[in-house]
């Protein structure tokens, strides 16, 4: 029998159940899709363990066992799990994608080993497992470097950027204490890219693949600020580059639901930034500017339904909404604009919600940001003005 918190009418079907690992936004969001088709969602809090309601944060009456015991399928909002809760979630054959994918996107070099065992082109690096190595990192890499930790790293945080021989000092004091052996670190090779861009893709249970049309993606401090869906300037080759790559990784990691690749265009080449084995901020804007959102997508993947079209239907910018309380709503004057909003306590740098912008051209959907941009705080606004420069 199923707990009394599922409606009378799941209570009937078992298989309506889907139990996410996380509970911030991304499962908020893919909960609110889930719920349009008719299934239920239950979060769980990677720290605590314990069952919430993804949107109030409520916490549930039902223990972690009972969740996993009456889902049909367990998936994650992120990769950062807990050990024990990961190897719990894939021992009860119900975790999708799979401990093996979650374990690439979580430590950066079991993700390197993996776009080598593909042969798929990424940045040249060296991990740092004690001080002596970073020598051999600046002989090996050249004299700009982006320091990483192998784990837990997100929005830029745990990074550095050695570009002179004082940062490098400076870097050296600041680790003094570090656990090389607990937590070893990748420095790459500072990559001089032309541009940002991700591909979101999503594939099914048997294995088809379908994909989002590559995004173009602007960080400040390490953090997306904003998305433009469909990048421009894309030759058909560049796409079929970019879904290339997403199919050998994927098939790698016997893959099933939403994953994201971000990489850096350099000329015709595609580097592989990251991998991110689930929904990504990058593809917030299918919610708007596409036939099927990606959370609606990586739901039906995992729920063993047929995918949803990605076609597009609109040009769109995402509008990362850092730091700050909720806009007045003065900024629903601007024509197609939505606001996802997460309901989180406000802190610096946290992501509190993201803006979807669509036009029927590239050039109205810039105009209408221009105009989105007077409403945003004044540390937001400043970060978009150089990117939408009309
Ligand atoms: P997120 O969770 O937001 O994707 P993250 O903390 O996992 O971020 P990365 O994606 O590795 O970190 O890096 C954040 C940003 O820093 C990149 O999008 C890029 O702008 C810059 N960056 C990272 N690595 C490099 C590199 N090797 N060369 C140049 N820029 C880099
Ligand atoms: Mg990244």
């Amino acid at each position: 029998m199923v707990p009394s918190y599922f409606s009378s009418a799941t209570q009937q079907n078992e298989n309506n159940l889907i139990v996410i690992l996380g509970h911030g936004q991304l499962a908020r969001m893919m909960y609110l899709e889930a719920s349009q088709l008719g299934l239920n969602i239950i979060a769980v809090n990677a720290n605590t363990k314990e069952c919430v309601n993804p949107v109030d944060k409520s916490i549930l009456n039902i223990t972690l066992d009972e969740a996993f015991e009456h889902a049909a399928v367990i998936t994650s909002e992120f990769e950062h799990l807990p050990l024990d809760l990961l190897k719990k979630a894939e021992l009860s054959g119900k975790f999708l994608p799979n401990e093996k994918a979650i374990q690439a996107g979580a430590d950066r070099i079991v993700e390197k080993r993996l776009l080598d065992s593909v042969n798929v082109r990424h940045c040249q690096n060296v991990v740092i497992s004690n001080v002596e190595d970073f020598d051999r990192a600046q002989n090996e890499l050249g004299p700009r470097i982006i320091l990483k930790t192998s784990r837990d790293g997100y929005d830029g945080y745990g990074q550095w950027r050695i570009f002179s021989e004082q940062d490098l000092v400076d870097v050296k004091a600041q680790l003094k204490e570090h656990n090389f052996e607990k937590m070893p670190l990748v420095a790459e090779r500072c990559i001089n890219f032309e541009r940002e861009l991700s591909l979101i893709g999503v594939t099914d249970k048997n294995g088809n693949h379908k994909f989002y049309p590559l995004t173009e993606n602007h960080h400040a401090d390490g953090q997306l600020v904003l998305s433009i869906a469909p990048a421009p300037k894309v030759t058909l080759e560049l796409e079929q580059l970019a879904q290339n790559i997403y199919k050998k990784i994927s098939e790698k990691l016997d893959y099933c639901g939403v994953l994201a690749i971000e990489f850096f265009q350099v000329g015709d080449e595609l580097i592989v930034n990251e991998i991110a084995p689930r929904v990504h901020n990058s593809g917030h804007w299918t919610q708007q500017g596409s036939v099927t959102s990606q959370f609606e997508n990586h739901i039906r993947a995992v729920a063993g339904y047929p995918l949803g079209e990605t076609q597009v239907t609109a040009s769109v910018a995402m509008i990362n909404y850092v730091g700050h309380g909720k806009p007045k709503a003065d900024l629903f004057t601007v024509p197609n604009t939505h606001l996802h909003w997460y309901d989180k306590q406000v802190r610096p740098k946290r992501k509190m919600g993201h803006i979807n912008v669509t036009g029927a051209t590239p050039e109205q959907m810039l105009a209408r940001v221009n105009t989105v941009k007077n409403f945003l705080p004044d540390a937001l606004a400043k970060n978009l003005a150089p990117i939408i420069d009309i």
